[in-house]
């Protein structure tokens, strides 16, 4: 992969000392991957708001994500993904781009309605990706019915977004905010924008006639269990309320390499959030109105959100039941004794490095 480097317009946000931390855990990362073969690419199914669909998901392998480069947040691995020598070129985005449409083509009879595009980075960033292979994107999927593209709000305006929606799809531009409190993004994930910033990029989004579809993350590093899931509560509801941003994906945060989250983990200093508390969270803000789903990636593993080993499973299937129905009510059906453990942990735990007595 490139390595991370401090000469780059990220410098001086203010965020030096988490981002030369991180720059020195990435850059021992030495893997390479081939620009012509996508990051990951699957088939799932999804809610809008116009309901269900199938959808083709795309992880584009591009030249990794520039906040990366500087340092970058806490709990995120992807730049340890991206290819050497930091652009991807046309063909070979398109390359990557053929290669998802062969996939879909072997594994489902029908075309998915709803294509989401995510990068190492912002597929919205014309370093990532040009505004040529942009548009040519657009064009390839102008035939579906929606398509979600992942970006910083930096990079959100009319220009970018509009060749979604000039091609007449259904655009949401997914930000990955992480919480909607600017202390926790900027001190525990390391992620320099904030609120009004993410607020801004809606609007942009809305005047060029796209949705917003945010990104939480539950439970950065140096978070209490039940601080994490106070924040996220407040964060969908603060979410909720912006105009344009129909959807929250609240994802619990899991272990990845070559992080700070991962260092963390390995000295006793980081466990990943209950899946109860993940429960709780969707449970409880059932009633804004705005979807809320999540993908609780890695689920019952020592290194994604995990309760006992007992009751994971079950736990993961009613949270993708919500995702698909909204019903807060699909929890009552779920319980374990871990039940107990995980009360004891919200109101016992303190923030990271409290002792618990003296
Ligand atoms: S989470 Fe996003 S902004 Fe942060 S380092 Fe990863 S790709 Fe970059
Ligand atoms: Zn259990």
């Amino acid at each position: 992969m490139s390595k991370p480097s401090p000469e780059v317009y990220e410098e001086g946000k203010g965020m030096d000392a988490h981002n030369s931390v991180m720059r020195d855990i990435r850059s021992r990362n030495d893997s390479t991957y081939d620009p012509r073969e996508p990051t990951r690419v699957w088939l799932d199914e999804d809610n809008t708001p116009d309901g269900v669909y199938q959808s083709l998901t795309i992880i584009l392998n591009t030249g990794g994500c520039r906040w990366a480069r500087a340092g970058g947040c806490t709990m995120c691995g992807y730049v340890a993904e991206s290819v050497e020598g930091g652009t991807v070129a046309h063909e070979d985005l398109m390359a990557q781009i053929q290669h998802c449409l062969d996939h879909e083509a072997e594994n489902s009879d029908e075309q998915s309605g709803l294509i989401k595009i995510y990068t190492s980075g912002s597929f919205l960033d014309e370093r990532e990706v040009p505004a040529e292979t942009r548009q040519a994107i657009a064009e390839t999927f102008a035939d579906r019915e929606r398509i979600v593209v992942e970006s910083l709000p930096d990079f959100v305006d009319e220009e970018t977004v509009g060749d979604f929606v000039d091609v007449g799809l259904e655009t949401d531009v997914a930000v990955g905010l992480e919480t909607a409190t600017d202390r926790v993004r900027h001190d525990c994930v390391n992620k320099y924008f904030d609120f009004a910033d993410f607020e801004a990029a809606s609007e942009a989004a809305q005047a060029a006639g796209a949705g917003v579809k945010a990104y939480l993350l539950m439970k950065p590093p140096f978070l209490s269990e039940a601080e994490a899931v106070e924040d996220m509560k407040r964060s969908v509801r603060r979410c909720a309320a912006v105009d344009g941003c129909h959807t929250v994906s609240m994802n619990p945060c899991n272990v990845q390499r070559y992080t700070m989250v991962e260092e963390l983990y390995h000295d006793g200093g980081y466990r990943p959030p209950w899946l109860w508390s993940v429960a709780e969270v969707l449970e409880s803000t059932a009633d804004e109105d705005v979807i809320v789903v999540s993908d609780p990636v890695g689920h019952g593993s020592d290194r994604g959100p995990h309760n006992c080993g007992d009751c994971d499973d079950k736990v993961q299937r009613a949270i993708k039941d919500f995702d698909l129905r909204q019903d807060p009510s699909v929890f009552e059906q779920v319980s374990c004794e871990c039940e107990a453990t995980w009360d004891a942990v919200i109101e016992r735990e303190r923030s990271y490095s409290l002792p618990l007595a003296r």
